[in-house]
């Protein structure tokens, strides 16, 4: 049993080892700071929370309290046992990369969620095999009726809490999203830190 707080800092990554049965905390200390995350089974980095298969599970794009995300081998990984965001997240956008800053004129390196997963898996000794769709906590990305989407805001509000219960020992990875393009880390001020707790 451990409270203790780990830090994921401002636009970089970090990873961590949890076992079955354990509770991840993911606190959104400044309160509009979007986590993309990523879950990999302990055994096997192939398997991996795969937000497709879990759309096909809980029948909604936007996970709510008591709802198990699936892997891509369709087996149990994460619960949501608390949520006190306001229950926005995504599910649908894919992590932000090179290419996505190049796209949105950045000239030179930008920060990224996807080299952040590598590098925060590589603090423990392990290599993601590829970059799944994450779970990106907080991120608010409307479905409106007409089926278009937009980036705006988190609702979430500082020291907001999801808690994840680890069906299976794996390995969490987090980045602190990087994005200053579009408002999806808030508004008049840059990307912060996150922090998490382990717990059980
Ligand atoms: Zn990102």
């Amino acid at each position: 049993m451990t409270d203790e707080i780990h830090t994921i800092p401002a636009r970089r990554g970090k990873a961590h080892r949890v076992a079955k049965g354990q509770t991840v905390r993911v606190i959104n200390t400044h309160g509009d700071q979007v986590v993309d995350t990523w879950a990999f089974n302990a055994a096997d980095l192939h398997e991996f929370m795969s937000m497709e298969h879990s759309r096909a599970h809980i029948m909604k794009i936007i996970p709510v309290v008591g709802d198990t995300m699936l892997t891509n081998k369709r087996r149990p990984i994460l619960t949501f046992v608390e949520d006190t965001s306001g229950g926005i997240h995504d599910t649908i956008i894919a992590a932000c990369d090179c290419h996505r800053y190049k796209f949105l004129g950045v000239e030179g390196y930008h920060d990224n969620c996807t080299d952040n997963l590598h590098a925060g898996m590589a603090e423990l000794g392990l290599q993601a095999p590829e970059v799944p769709s994450p779970l990106n906590l907080f991120m608010n990305i409307p479905v409106k009726p007409d089926r278009t989407i937009s980036f705006e805001a988190p609702v979430s509000t500082p020291g907001s809490y999801v808690a994840l219960k680890a069906e299976m020992d794996l390995v969490i990875a987090f980045s602190a999203c990087p994005q200053d393009i579009l408002p999806i880390n808030g508004v008049g001020h840059p990307p912060t830190e996150a922090h998490y707790t382990v717990t059980g």
